[in-house]
């Protein structure tokens, strides 16, 4: 079946489903978005989702033309017009049309658009044998100019980073804060494994704050491993025992080469296969029911 794209309160075949060149989303990257997973039948986190797109959309002045719960209604909608039990939702607050200026007072209507669509996981031999990442040399925004924390349209710092990170031929590439600190990757939050505790930058460092990281701190208390939000360098990184990534579309990605050196005995370690099983159990039972 052909996926059906929800544009404004109207689905569109895929190929139909077009917006404005002079939309501001398209010209100046003046919006923001969400991606959404979901796993048989139900919506991960989907609360969560719209809390951080309300909380950017404030972030940028943009108001967003439905309620919350029209919004819920249209995406569950959106998957079930796919017919999609397990898929991966692109949800897209676009400024709208304008004139070629800068100005968002020029665009009185904002676009929403529900992209739902299969899952598209990672090979599997990434989760089973660990990624090889190097560390970029494009630092992350600084917050005083372009948080991080507002998940906008505008993604070519993490664009210019991952061409990096492909030029050298690896996947995924770790950026570092203005001063030098492990901030996060091109699409994903990171995490190390030092002295048995888990440790993952604070969002204040200039990071976005990722609901997959909060999950996966949230597990890990559980499991009575010791998490720790806090800065730490690439020196840190290069000798932690475990190094793991996390995102929506990632899930929990193992790290096991940095820069060259290899991380643990080059195998993804205990307690990153632990919080593997965790979060696949987790995804596997909760969620917002789409039928
Ligand atoms: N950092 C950045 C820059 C991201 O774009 C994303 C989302 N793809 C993440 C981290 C992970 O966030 P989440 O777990 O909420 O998907």
């Amino acid at each position: 079946m052909e996926c059906q794209v929800y544009i404004n309160g109207e689905y569109f075949p895929k190929e139909q489903a077009k917006i404005s060149v002079f939309n501001h989303g398209f010209l100046y990257g003046d919006g923001i978005f969400e991606g959404i997973a979901a796993y048989g039948g139900r919506v991960f986190k989907l609360e969560e989702h719209l809390q951080r797109l309300w909380e950017s959309a404030k972030a940028i002045d943009l108001e967003i033309p439905l309620s919350r719960e029209e919004l819920k209604g249209r995406l569950l909608e959106t998957l079930r017009k796919n017919k999609l039990k397990d898929a991966y939702i692109r949800l897209v607050v676009a400024r709208g049309e304008g004139d070629l200026g800068l100005d968002p007072r020029k665009c009185p209507h904002p676009d929403v658009i529900i992209i739902a669509d299969k899952i598209n996981i990672y090979p599997e031999e990434f989760y089973k044998k660990g990624l090889e990442v190097v560390i970029v040399s494009t630092r992350r925004n600084i917050p005083s100019a372009l948080n991080a924390r507002i998940k906008s349209l505008n993604y070519l710092n993490n664009i210019l980073a991952k061409l990096e990170a492909n030029l050298q031929g690896v996947p995924e590439g770790i950026m570092l804060n203005k001063d030098g600190y492990v901030a996060e990757c091109t699409a994903d939050n990171i995490f190390m494994v030092k002295d048995g505790h888990l440790i993952t930058p604070p969002p204040w460092i200039g990071i976005l704050k990722g609901i997959t990281q909060d999950t996966i701190m949230d597990l890990a208390r559980e499991e009575g491993i010791p998490v720790e939000e806090k800065i730490f360098t690439p020196v840190a990184l290069y000798s932690s025992e475990e190094c793991l990534l996390t995102g929506t579309a990632a899930e929990v990605m193992p790290v096991t080469k940095i820069d060259g050196r290899v991380i643990g005995d080059g195998m993804p370690g205990p307690i990153t296969k632990k919080l593997m099983i965790k979060f696949r159990e987790l995804t596997g039972r909760e969620g917002t029911p789409i039928y």
